[in-house]
Formats: C-alpha cells, sequence, structure tokens
C-alpha cells in the first residue's frame, strides 16, 4: 500500500479543494471539476508507479481535453490569460481565476510546474511532434514571453477602457484564436528549433507566473550525488534543458522542469 501513498494524497488534496470551494460557492460544478482532474491525475501517478510508459501522455489527453473540448468550447469559459484578466477585472472569482490560483500561481509553490508537464493542452498536442528531446542549443530569446504577457493585459484592458460591449462574447472568441495561434506558432517554432517546447521556452506568457512560483517547489527532482557517476543522460533526455544532476535553486534552467520523470526514468544509477 505504501507505494500508492502519492496518488491517495493527490487524489485526497483534489477532492479537499473540490469540496471546499462546491461548498463555499455554492456551487456543484466545483465538486465535479477538481474532483476530475484529482482522479485523472492519481490515476496517472498510479499508472507510472506500475511502470507504465505513456502514463504522462494519459494525463495530458484526459486533462488537456476536457478543459480544451469541455470547459472552453461547450461551457465557452476562456481558460486562457486574457480570460484570467477579464475574470480578474470584473471581480468574479470564478473559473479562470480560481484556474490560475490553483494551477499557475499558487499551486506551483507545491507542485512546480506540474501543469504545464501533465495538463496544458497546448503542450498536449506539441508533445506528439518529433521533438522531444531538443536539437539544438537553446536560445536566448526567453525575453518574448514578457511581450505576450503584456499583449495580453493590454487587450483586455483596452476592451474595459473602451467600454466595449459584450466581452463575454469576445473572450470566447479569443479563447478560440488564442489557441488557434497558440498551436499554429507552437508547431511552427518546434520545426524551425527542432524543440517540441520551443513555445514553452520563449513565448507562453503563462511562464511569467509559473517560472517564479516554481522556484520554491516543494516537488523537485533531486540527484542523489552518492549513485550519481556524472553520465549525462538526464541532462541528454531533459526537454527543458534543466541542470537536474545541481540540486540547488538556483539550477540552470530550474524553473522550466515540468516534471516529467524523463530523467529518472533514464538514470541507469537511480541517482534521481
Ligand atoms: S509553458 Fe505554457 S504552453 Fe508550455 S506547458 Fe506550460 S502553460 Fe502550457
Ligand atoms: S543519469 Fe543519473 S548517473 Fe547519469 S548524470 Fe544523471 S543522475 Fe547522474
Ligand atoms: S527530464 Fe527531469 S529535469 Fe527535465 S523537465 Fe523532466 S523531470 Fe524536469
Amino acid at each position: 500500500m505504501k507505494q500508492y501513498r502519492l496518488p491517495i494524497i493527490m487524489l485526497a488534496i483534489f477532492e479537499a479543494v473540490a469540496i471546499s470551494l462546491w461548498l463555499t460557492k455554492d456551487n456543484i460544478f466545483y465538486l465535479f471539476n477538481f474532483s476530475y482532474i484529482g482522479l485523472s491525475i492519481s490515476f496517472g501517478v498510479f499508472l507510472f508507479i506500475k511502470k507504465y510508459k505513456h502514463a504522462r501522455r494519459i494525463v495530458q489527453l484526459l486533462v488537456g481535453l476536457y478543459m480544451l473540448i469541455y470547459l472552453g468550447l461547450i461551457c465557452q469559459e476562456n481558460m486562457q490569460i486574457e480570460g484570467f484578466w477579464y475574470y480578474l477585472f470584473t471581480g468574479v472569482f470564478e473559473a479562470a481565476t480560481i484556474h490560475y490560483a490553483v494551477a499557475k500561481i499558487f499551486g506551483p509553490l507545491i507542485f512546480g510546474r506540474g501543469w504545464c508537464g501533465y495538463a496544458c493542452w497546448t503542450a498536449m498536442v506539441l508533445d506528439f511532434l518529433p521533438y522531444k528531446v531538443p536539437q539544438e542549443p537553446r536560445r536566448k530569446i526567453g525575453w518574448i514571453r514578457y511581450i505576450t504577457f503584456a499583449v495580453s493585459l493590454i487587450f483586455v484592458s483596452a476592451l474595459f477602457l473602451a467600454k466595449v460591449g459584450n466581452i463575454e462574447r469576445i473572450m470566447f472568441w479569443a479563447f478560440i484564436i488564442g489557441n488557434i495561434v497558440y498551436y499554429a506558432v507552437g508547431i511552427a517554432l518546434a520545426f524551425a528549433f527542432k524543440d517540441n517546447r520551443a513555445f514553452c521556452k520563449y513565448i507562453c506568457p503563462i511562464t511569467v507566473f509559473l517560472k517564479p512560483m516554481s522556484y520554491f517547489s516543494v516537488i523537485r527532482i533531486k540527484c542523489d550525488k552518492d549513485k550519481c557517476v556524472s553520465c549525462g543522460k538526464c541532462k541528454q533526455v531533459c526537454p527543458m534543458n534543466v541542470d537536474v544532476t545541481d540540486n540547488s535553486r538556483k539550477r540552470l534552467n530550474g524553473t522550466e522542469c515540468i516534471l516529467c520523470n524523463e530523467c529518472v526514468r533514464n538514470c541507469p544509477k537511480k541517482a534521481l
């Protein structure tokens, strides 16, 4: 039973969030929503413990498709960053604001960028592309993320300042068009830079929240220096170029770790 402790803890955390929000918001949707996400993630961790090769991909599809198709297209909730600004400006602590608080702002203090490894619907598609391991050195163009972040904020602010009518409808279309643009740019960059996660490294505006918060993450991959033989295999397979054998929080690209566990699976000495 001991080996199943982690999926049980994960499920318990999500159930606690689900029940708290259900009762405080008096909305049963939260019970369904967070229970489903918690069950999907716990199921993935269970498959991982069973050493099932595609465990992470299963979780990505279960959570990513649910958020993209059910929440985004059917319920018409804009869960992208502009949706977050929209709900924030209207003072509504619902949908996108709760999603951002849990997955992208406060949650990363506990589970780092687990969102990026297991739930993001953009990466869900990008991870199917052929360059799972980057084929070229990392570029120094991460500053682009601050531009996309500012553009999203200016876009929504301008709608409010100009007192544009029916912003909710605009948000729905912004979600559709935004996703098409993200997928197009993400796929093009992956092929141009021979790196599936190029979009995550240089363009994604959400990393402006994710990177500083995940610096303090409780859950981290650590290296047992007594077992490590410095073979370098872990760094070769890392999709995010993390210097994972350095245990300090300041390790190179440390705030990029998506907890995918590729390094752990490939370490010949089980040092991670
Ligand atoms: S960096 Fe952005 S696009 Fe990439 S997985 Fe994270 S949230 Fe998704
Ligand atoms: S793969 Fe394992 S043994 Fe090799 S450098 Fe990484 S941690 Fe050390
Ligand atoms: S391979 Fe290891 S260090 Fe790299 S992102 Fe995945 S879990 Fe993090």
